[in-house]
């Protein structure tokens, strides 16, 4: 072989470590829950042992259960956040304490949570209409388009229609600037539109969204001099979240496939799967057959 650069993707060359969440506990008065914790000794690399990390927390229930159990599993969203001791937001003297047995702890709110989980499953659900041809169900419910014409400036050209979407609510737990509308549930998605209808708005506004958020979590393009045949383009991403967004930008422009799991439930990356293979692991697939043989429900 004398090709010039290696047929290694950008993605594959993407060096990023997390560590799951240790003794996580939801502290604070009813308004103002903080998920705490600290992460755990042993790092893991979750864009490579876990492809199908987006689609799971997409797929959470928005309780502060589900996302305790989440943060067991794969570790919090990002570093930093509110620093707790013990079951309360520290206070000054703590902060400012040399005492050695203060254990300090980082929390994160249920709203921030909340927020970026249901961004990002808006975002895969406008993905997954797009891929079924079914993004005309979402139009009057997550997406809304409008005529632009009452908004185009005299002597501008006139885009036809400008797309809004549902994630008004997201961006305000996010803490992210949302611009007064007409409606307060929405958003404006993509200013410029001359698209035939509906794919095409869903396309544009799943388009825009990937792009912003990736920009908001800082999904960070970079060249890096570590790889043998030479400088290679590749991303940076410093946070959970970030990960996932980048994961899910990478799903989409390789259009990947995705597929629950009917023994553990969890979404496993089925692009280079037999069409037949039904379960996540070997695991989930023996126990589905031991299901079978020993006369139980499974298929
Ligand atoms: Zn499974």
């Amino acid at each position: 072989m004398t090709s010039r650069i290696s047929s290694v993707s950008p993605a594959a060359l993407v060096d990023f470590q997390w560590w799951r969440m240790a003794e996580g506990r939801w502290i604070g008065p009813k308004n103002q829950r903080l998920l705490a914790g600290h992460p755990a000794d042993d790092g893991y690399q979750p864009l490579k042992s876990e492809p199908a990390l987006f689609r799971r927390f997409a797929d959470q229930r928005d309780t502060e259960g589900a996302f305790a159990e989440f943060a067991a599993r794969y570790g919090d969203l990002d570093g930093g956040g509110v620093v707790v001791v013990g079951d309360h937001i520290a206070t000054a003297e703590e902060m400012a304490s040399n005492d050695p047995f203060l254990v300090y702890s980082e929390g994160r709110s249920l709203q921030i949570w909340r927020g970026h989980r249901q961004m990002l499953a808006f975002a895969v659900r406008l993905w997954d209409a797009i891929n079924e041809g079914k993004a005309d169900e979402l139009i009057g419910t997550d997406l809304l388009v409008k005529p632009y014409d009452s908004l185009v400036e005299p002597g501008k050209p006139a885009p036809k229609y400008m797309v809004w979407t549902r994630t008004a609510s997201a961006q305000h737990d996010l803490g992210l600037t949302t611009p007064k509308t007409f409606d307060e549930q929405f958003e404006p998605a993509t200013p410029l539109m001359k698209a035939s209808l509906p794919e095409m708005a869903a396309r544009a506004a799943l388009a825009n969204l990937i792009s912003e958020m990736c920009a908001t979590v800082r999904v960070v393009m970079r060249v890096t001099s570590a790889q043998p045949d030479g400088l290679r383009l590749t991303f940076e991403v410093r946070s959970l979240i970030a990960a996932m967004w980048l994961q899910f930008a990478l799903a989409v422009d390789g259009q990947r496939e995705y597929r629950p799991c009917p023994v553990c439930g969890d979404w496993w990356d089925a692009t280079e799967a037999r069409s037949d293979r039904k379960t996540c692991s070997d695991r989930c697939r023996k126990r589905m057959h031991r299901q079978t043989v020993s006369g139980g429900t499974g298929v």
